[in-house]
Order: C-alpha cells, then structure tokens, then sequence
C-alpha cells in the first residue's frame, strides 16, 4: 500500500494538472444520507413525483418535504477529511478542478474554489420570483418556505425532467478532456453524464487514478481500494513528503 501511495504522490506531481470527478461515497462519510442505496429516500418517496420538476411547478411543498430537513439542518453536515485533502490538493496547486455528483455543498464548505456541480446544490436557495440566494441553513420559516416577497423557493439542484446547466456540462467536459490525471472518488460513475468523464479523460491521455472501497473502473491506471477519508490524506502526506 506504501509504495502505492508513493507511486500516486509521482505521478499526481508530474501529471498536472489534476480534475477530480467525486460521487455519493465521499459525501457518505460525512452522514449524508444516500438515495439510491437500500432504505435510502426514493424507497420510501417516488422520485418522480416528489423530485420532479413538473410536480414542483404544481406544488412545491413535496420537494421541501424531502429535501427541508436536510436543508434546515443543513450545519449538522460537515466536511470530511477526504473533502478536506482535496481542498489541500487546489491551495498546493495540483488539483485544478474539482467536478462533483453530490447536492451537498461540501465540497465548497471544504474551502475548494474551482467547483463544478454538476446536479446543482441544495446549500443554494434561490427565489424564483426576484433572484435572492438564501445560503442553507438560513431560509426563511414557513412549509414550504417562502421568499420575503412571496416568491417560491428552490433549491438549486437538477430536478427530474430538467436539463443539467449547460454551462456545467460544458465546464466538466473541457476539464476532462485537457486534464493531465483525474482522481475519480467515491463514485462508480454509471450515471451520465459523470460516467463518460474518466474516459474522455483517458481518451486524450490522461492517467485514471481510482479511490474507491470497491474497485468499480476497468480502465483506471491506479486503483486505491479504501475509503476516500482515509485514502485523500494519504496522498497528501505523500506529496508534501516528496517536495
Ligand atoms: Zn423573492
């Protein structure tokens, strides 16, 4: 595993820069609740009905019944030290973008600056009537909440039947594309448009570094098979060892 790590801190130094592609199982270190797993929340709320766009046009108090606690308490979520590694890996000038799958705005809580969201974030809260952002967890009282003006609140995240931002996309597939290494974490990437990043990446010949507890890409150049809260750090330590 040592010599692993060290070959990992090499080529993160050599293969710059660095885009990291990061999933649902980074964030789970930190207590956020999944959806998809097993007793996860779309077991018990049709995602159609209770995520859907066209359902929260109608009537916007099923989002907020699902997403309001977790907003509403949004501070007792807190970054991990995976989270915290890659904010180190951008101020050490390795990491130059960091693109997520997750809602959960940790990554910027962490202190990354160059992040992309790719299916939004619920820490953002944006009125759709005058354009104010509320940061969670400080939204204003009322079920579902609403703006000082009246305005219907939404969280900014890619609703079902709704268009990933454009300008998003096009950011991941650019990083992707002209990135040197990607560390692809926590995620087995089978949802698109995440899924083709790692080998558009490796298609204009970038090395595919793995962190994951279950080896889950066949292409990957390294494979580490541990948690990303443990894994991150590590290769940190490895690269500061090595300067
Ligand atoms: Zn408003």
């Amino acid at each position: 595993m040592e010599a692993l790590y060290k070959e990992i801190a090499a080529v993160l130094k050599e293969a710059k820069p660095c885009v990291a592609l990061t999933g649902a199982g980074i964030s789970a270190e930190s207590g956020i609740p999944t959806f998809r797993s097993k007793g996860g929340l779309w077991e018990k709320y049709d995602p159609m009905v209770y995520a859907s766009i066209e359902v929260f046009r109608q009537d916007p108090s099923k989002y907020w019944l699902i997403r309001g606690e977790f907003i509403r308490d949004y501070d007792r979520y807190q970054p991990n030290a995976g989270h915290y590694a890659l904010a180190a890996l951008e101020e050490m000038g390795v990491l130059r973008h960091l693109i997520t799958q997750n809602i959960d705005g940790l990554h910027k809580k962490a202190g990354s600056r160059q992040v992309t969201e790719i299916h939004g974030s619920l820490r953002e809260i944006n009125c759709l009537s005058c354009g104010r952002q509320y940061l969670a967890p400080d939204i204003p009282a009322g079920d579902p909440p609403c703006c000082e003006c009246g305005g219907v609140l939404k969280p900014n995240t890619v609703l079902f039947g709704e268009q990933l931002p454009p300008e998003a996309l096009e950011t991941a597939c650019r990083e992707a594309s002209t990135c040197k290494s990607m560390l692809v974490i926590g995620t087995a990437a089978v949802v698109q448009p995440a899924a083709s990043l790692p080998s558009l990446a490796k298609q204009n010949g970038a090395v595919i570094i793995e962190v994951n507890p279950e080896k889950a890409f066949p292409d990957a150049d390294y494979c580490i098979t541990e948690k990303a809260g443990t894994a991150l750090p590590l290769i940190v330590d490895h690269i500061m060892m090595n300067t």
